[in-house]
């Protein structure tokens, strides 16, 4: 049985004052929520955030270094992370593979780090809207779901995202089929590396999600949660994406 886990991906927005009432809000409204849940603000607010956590909430980061410590100026290691109890790191995320150009080789290396400090590993992978309309789509994700997973051993501490490029941000969601055939063919593929594990491994779906959407998503059997952007950025919405988990 898989447990429901809701994270909500801040990226660089958010402010001190804002992350406190955030926190404030979603622990007065926990009260029935089955789901797991993970909030991943900056870097800067990591350790605030698991100071002022309410029971329930757990923390993670948005991306971690590849090295283990050293001379990497500007880098925070994934060692740093799991000091500061930071749970769980969100690894290749498409606006880290189109911006900061992270190939899946890079996202492996650094799943392999997160690994070794006991940090859950949130790896991301979606097709652009050209690849999805040249017919791609299956065939780029699968591609980096093996290439991103390369050498990983165990995959106790992986959870699978699958968020369609073009659904990021834009408010265009895939539907709840097509999103559940991408979820059960990357299962699929988790079980040609992951024999005994594959079943276990949680594959949330990300790319617009808000309370209106949730319920219909998680009704599907292979769709295991939620990775959130913008609608994780307001307690409210984030509830009612909570209480579809
Ligand atoms: C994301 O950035 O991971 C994401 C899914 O964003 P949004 O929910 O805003 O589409």
């Amino acid at each position: 049985m898989r447990r429901t886990l809701i994270a909500g991906n801040w990226k660089s927005n958010g402010r001190k004052a804002g992350l406190e009432t955030f926190l404030e809000v979603l622990g007065g409204g926990l009260a029935s929520a089955s789901a797991e849940i993970l909030i991943c603000p900056p870097y800067v607010y990591l350790s605030k955030a698991v100071a002022l956590a309410p029971e329930g909430v757990s923390i993670g980061a948005q991306n971690c270094s590849v090295e283990q410590e050293g001379a990497f100026t500007g880098e925070v290691t994934a060692g740093m992370l799991a000091d500061c109890e930071v749970g769980a790191v969100i690894l290749g995320h498409s606006e880290r593979r189109e911006l900061f150009s992270e190939s899946s080789e890079l996202v492996a290396s650094k799943v392999k780090r997160a690994n070794t400090e006991g940090l859950m590993a949130i790896v991301c992978v979606g097709e652009s809207l050209e690849e999805r309309e040249k017919g791609l789509a299956e065939a780029v994700v699968l591609e980096q779901v093996r290439q991103s997973l390369q050498g990983v051993g165990d995959a106790s501490g992986i959870v699978l995202a699958y968020e369609p490029v073009w659904a990021i941000g834009t408010g265009k969601t895939a539907s709840a089929e097509d999103a559940q055939n991408m979820h059960a063919a990357i299962r699929r593929c988790l079980r040609e590396q992951y024999a005994e594990q594959a079943d276990g491994i949680r594959i949330l779906y990300g790319g617009s999600v808000k309370g209106g959407n949730a319920a219909e998503l998680f009704a599907k059997p292979d769709i295991d949660g939620a990775l959130v952007g913008g609608a994780s950025l307001d307690a409210k919405e984030f509830l009612q994406i909570i209480a579809a988990g």
